[in-house]
């Protein structure tokens, strides 16, 4: 978050998270990249101790009291240490939780979102399908009515945090006789008979961060565990696409970073033809791209979330938090990859830990709702949305000479 915008709590809280992501070790890090930790557990745990996860959520619940701007900067500080870091902290924490927080009952509050904050419990979110994610009212799960709750069947993939959750927040099919967005059920389902987990991918990056393939079968959910009402699965899922989308810009950011401080250090030191080669203007405007594409991103996270804690319009945030999410994802994709140019060799190897930023990098327009799914939102809101002011605003349409030349203005 920029510094000219934050309060001296907000620096605090901000300088807590850096110590914190300094204290992680470097083993860690590597071993997680090469696949050989599976989940950092003891990272999380050691984040819930210090009381640094969902900062935005009740004081009574374990959280801190604070906002949408608070955890926008938590996020990308925790980003530093790599994306999947960030991934693991906000899954459960910022995405589970808050939809616990909004819709549960004070029992369910009582028995996932308090260990979950505390690192005690860990969390995973289940939307997508082997038959796609996307798409997610074509969801294939299903879970039936028995006595005393539900029996849940069917298959999600690329579950974060999926080998080691204690417990899933799960979308199921609970009335097929009705379009899904009015027949589908979120479940918070624990760990126990009938659920299995298999930590399988060969991921490109982001690894170590439990992503699985979690299967439910025959699994019995009691009625408690219902979370936001029978057939209600949409007020779930559109308010959790805020923190969905908007947590993952800003841990974008945060994770885009060293790679580009790591390039202003090597382009200040690396020499070709007898000078540093951030005096090359090749070089050094690429690096200058690098800056404003990150300053660019933090502005619009910042905004947007200002626009959730102002309570503005949904359909406007709806729009707000897609576009963020979609111009910050590419720019700090493309922020990495100019910190990777400008290494020249060097970068491509895993002498810097550039390669591996912009491996785990290319996860973030993918997750979360791809950038593809967020145009379509962001056109969808956008259309409604002018449809709607026009008639508040000048109109420019006449500001032009033959702007009343009507046989000129076709359009079929
Ligand atoms: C490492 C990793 C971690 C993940 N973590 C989680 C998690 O914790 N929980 C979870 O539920 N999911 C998770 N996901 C899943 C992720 O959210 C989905 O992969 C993503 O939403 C896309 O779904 P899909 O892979 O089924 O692709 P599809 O939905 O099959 O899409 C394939 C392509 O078609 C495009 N497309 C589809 N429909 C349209 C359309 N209408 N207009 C334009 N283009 C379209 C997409 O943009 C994409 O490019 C994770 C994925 C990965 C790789």
């Amino acid at each position: 978050m920029f510094e000219h915008l934050m309060t001296p709590a907000q620096r605090a809280h901000r300088d807590e998270l850096r110590a914190f992501v300094k204290s992680v070790p470097r083993d860690l890090i590597l071993a997680m990249d090469r696949d050989e930790v599976q989940f950092p557990k003891e990272f999380l745990q050691e984040a819930g101790r210090l009381n640094l996860l969902g900062p935005r959520y009740p004081v009574a619940l374990g959280g801190r009291g604070l906002k949408w701007v608070d955890s926008c900067m938590a996020m990308e500080e925790v980003g530093v240490l790599g994306y999947i870091f960030a991934c693991v902290f906000g899954v459960g924490a910022e995405l589970v939780c808050d939809a616990i927080v909004s819709l549960g009952t004070d029992d369910q509050k009582e028995r996932f979102v308090r260990p979950l904050l505390a690192g005690r419990r860990f969390a995973a979110e289940c939307l997508t399908e082997p038959r796609g994610g996307s798409d997610f009212f074509g969801a294939a799960s299903k879970a039936t009515k028995c006595d005393g709750g539900w029996v849940l069947n069917g298959a999600k993939r690329f579950i974060v945090g999926g080998s080691e959750a204690d417990f899933f927040l799960v979308y199921a099919r609970t009335n097929p006789d009705v379009p899904p967005h009015k027949g589908m059920t979120c479940f918070l389902v624990e760990r126990g008979p009938g659920v299995t987990s298999n930590y399988l991918y060969g991921l490109m990056g982001c690894r170590g961060g439990g992503t699985a393939r979690v299967m439910f079968h025959d699994v019995f959910v009691p009625d408690a565990n219902v979370l936001g009402g029978v057939d209600r699965a949409v007020d779930v899922f559109y308010p959790m696409m805020i923190p969905e989308r908007l947590g993952t810009a800003a841990m974008t950011i945060g994770a885009a970073r060293p790679a580009v401080e790591l390039a202003t250090r090597y382009t200040s030191k690396r020499k070709a033809f007898g000078q540093p080669i951030k005096d090359f203007q090749g070089v050094g405007f690429q690096v200058a791209d690098a800056v404003t594409l990150l300053d660019a991103s933090r502005s619009l996270v910042f905004t947007t979330a200002c626009a959730v804690d102002a309570g503005d319009d949904p359909n406007r945030v709806r729009r707000f938090v897609s576009e963020t999410k979609k111009f910050v994802t590419s720019s700090c994709q493309q922020a990495a990859r100019n910190a990777m140019q400008v290494m020249g060799g060097i970068g491509y190897t895993n002498v810097y830990p550039v390669e591996r930023i912009v491996r785990d990098l290319s996860l973030a327009s993918i997750w979360t709702g791809t950038n593809e799914i967020m145009a379509l939102i962001v056109q969808t809101e956008w259309y409604k949305e002018y449809a709607r002011h026009a008639a508040a605003v000048r109109d420019p349409e006449p500001d032009a000479e033959h702007a009343f030349d009507q046989d000129e203005k076709v359009y079929e």
